[in-house]
């Protein structure tokens, strides 16, 4: 007999829980001159044709819209972006960036080389006279006040160099670009998006058009393919059609409520968190969400993090903040009595709500938001215990992951920035080969980011692929050598002295909300039955059938599922679509034979519909 429809959504459950005049190639070289082959596949190929490509439409406006401004335009991650500002603040539309494009074909066709030339500063000023913009960098270059956005555009140092490819168009820049505007690949412009000039919400807003190229038609249409697919995945898109929460304008930006379907799945990753790090051997601490000043000068937060923190509140004669961070207050707990070595590893772990001011043009639904929950753990551990700690750590970490449904991981390995650090070198180095060796045994692809650990100690960080190929920065594992110092934290160790502990910060989600977001987009909504908001619907064929399907319901609840009914008041087909719609895992049909036979039709999302399946 097959398996009841219960045990088979029970055992889905527990499945899902395991598991100069010249071009750049005539160019001089000097002594010392690094030379790198570059081919228009690689990353570095990429950036200069889509560089290139940022030239190429910049001409296309100066020559469509007489007059108009431009300031700078790099390469950034899969495109590029050019700024302008249009004569008596006319705005592109939808139909400029048709006829841009259309011309930019026309500059492509005509193969105009990019033609190098050096010059002084006061000479570059009277070329550019017209350009406010590309003035202002050649002023701030030629005075050594250049910041990197000014250099990323020209370079440092005492010549300006620019790039000729008519005698009408030419433009400040270091270079390189491809040898002429024939060896363009194709590209296309995707929008227009409001710029302060150097992010300076006080300077003038610029119009900024953002396009994208490759090196051949294929990799371009797979590139707009995973943005339409990104697009009909959005989080916040998705969030408002399965109703699953909502951010009021009421609220304040970068807040969010959430609505009963969307607490449900948030409730049911929370409770299989808990349940896994209660199995791991943490134990659950709560901590407020505000903390008198002095908390954040002892920590230091408020010397280095002020920027990313609420503004203070006045009150009985104390400031206090809400907590950016958790830390502070796990090490007042660690600190609450005397440790032993014999409490040692001691995992603290907690789903505290943290505030962070993000700026309000940088917030983007659940992935940038002001306040939020982190899975967070800290690890207070001894010298000895560090590595094997940190291997079990990351054993646990992607297991988790893997259960959410994660299979391709890769990670990166922050070390020590000689510059800026705490703590002594030796520890650095032990710190940072604990965290090689976990990865090297765990296996886990990896990539060393030198010197990009912050002060305080080197970190791992774990990214996953999503279903469309996209890398999202999940779970962190960082040492610290700072704040067991700044609250100086010890135990007593088996000699009897006193020592400071190691300290590990460990979030896993990242932020439960930002995790939630990325699910949301890698499952388009459709979460795996374990998590879903309705695991099954059940409907009655006809309004005869109504009372059976009831009992249904009953029955599956009472094995703790998730499930409800919609009766036979509209048409069979018009039900199962909208149940489709909102991406239920099993629809459930009952008719007269299943009245009968006390069994149902299962219709599973993705699957072939299978009659007669008994209920019990
Ligand atoms: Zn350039
Ligand atoms: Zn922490």
């Amino acid at each position: 007999m097959a398996a009841s429809i219960g045990s088979r959504l029970a055992k889905a459950a527990v499945a899902a829980v395991i598991d100069g005049e010249q071009s750049d190639l005539g160019l001089t070289l000097h002594d010392g001159a690094h030379v790198a082959i570059i081919t228009a596949d690689s990353d570095e190929g990429r950036h200069v044709l889509r560089h290139s490509t940022a030239h190429v439409m910049a001409q296309a406006v100066t020559q469509l819209f007489p007059g108009a401004k431009f300031s700078i335009g790099p390469a950034i991650e899969d495109g590029f972006y050019y700024d302008f500002e249009l004569p008596d603040g006319r705005t592109f539309n939808e139909a400029d960036l048709e006829s841009i494009e259309a011309r930019m074909r026309e500059i492509a066709k005509a193969d105009q080389p990019f033609v190098r030339a050096e010059m002084s500063a006061s000479d570059a000023l009277a070329l550019f006279a017209d350009q406010p913009y590309k003035c202002e960098i050649i002023e701030r270059v030629s005075s050594g006040a250049a910041d990197n956005d000014d250099s990323a555009e020209i370079g440092r140092g005492e010549t300006i160099t620019v790039y000729r490819n008519t005698p009408e168009f030419v433009d400040l820049c270091r270079g390189p670009h491809v040898p002429s505007t024939g060896r363009l690949g194709p590209f296309k412009l995707m929008k227009v998006a409001g710029a302060y000039w150097r992010g300076n919400e006080k300077a003038p807003m610029l119009q900024r058009i953002y396009g994208t190229a490759f090196e051949n038609k294929a990799a371009l249409d797979e590139h707009l393919h995973r943005l339409a697919e990104a697009e009909r995945r959005d989080h916040r898109k998705l969030a408002v059609e399965l109703d699953l929460l909502s951010f009021p304008h009421e609220l304040g930006a970068g807040l969010a409520v959430w609505h009963p379907k969307g607490a449900t799945v948030r409730k049911l990753m929370e409770d299989y968190s808990r349940d896994r790090h209660a199995n791991g051997g943490y134990q659950f601490v709560f901590t407020p969400h505000l903390a008198n000043a002095t908390l954040f000068q002892t920590s230091g937060h408020l010397d280095f993090y002020k920027d990313g923190m609420y503004p203070p509140m006045e009150m009985d004669n104390g400031t206090y903040y809400p907590k950016p961070m958790n830390c502070p207050m796990h090490c007042l707990v660690f600190r609450g009595r005397q440790r032993s070595y014999r409490e040692l590893p001691l995992r603290l772990y907690e789903l505290g709500t943290v505030y962070r001011y993000e700026r309000a043009g940088t917030l983007h639904g659940l992935m940038r938001i002001r306040g939020f929950t982190q899975d967070d753990s800290h690890i207070f551990c001894t010298e000895d215990q560090a590595a094997d700690e940190i291997a079990s750590l990351l054993d646990f970490v992607m297991s988790v992951l893997r259960a959410f449904g994660f299979h391709d991981f890769t990670a990166n390995l922050s070390t020590k920035d000689p510059a800026k650090h705490v703590g002594s070198d030796q520890a650095w180095d032990a710190a940072t080969e604990a965290l090689r060796a976990a990865l090297e045994k765990y296996g886990l692809p990896y990539k060393i980011k030198e010197g990009d650990a912050a002060f305080y100690g080197p970190k791992i960080d774990i990214d996953v692929r999503d279903a469309i190929g996209r890398t999202w920065q999940l779970s962190t594992i960082q040492y610290d050598f700072n704040l067991p110092e700044r609250f100086e934290l010890e135990y007593v160790g088996a000699d009897n002295a006193r020592h400071r502990p190691i300290m590990l910060h460990r979030a896993l989600f990242g932020s439960v909300e930002r995790f939630f977001g990325v699910l949301l987009e890698h499952y388009a909504g459709a979460f795996p039955s374990w998590m879903a908001p309705l695991q099954a619907r059940v409907l009655p064929v006809a309004a005869a059938h109504e009372e059976y399907a009831k009992q249904v319901v009953a029955h599956l609840r009472s094995e703790g599922l998730r499930v409800d009914v919609v009766d036979a008041s509209d048409q069979l087909g018009k039900r199962i679509r909208s149940a489709k719609l909102d991406k239920i895992p099993y629809v459930l049909v009952v008719g007269d034979d299943d009245v009968a036979a006390t069994t149902l039709g299962v219709n599973p999302r993705g699957g072939e519909v299978e009659r007669g399946v008994p209920l019990h």
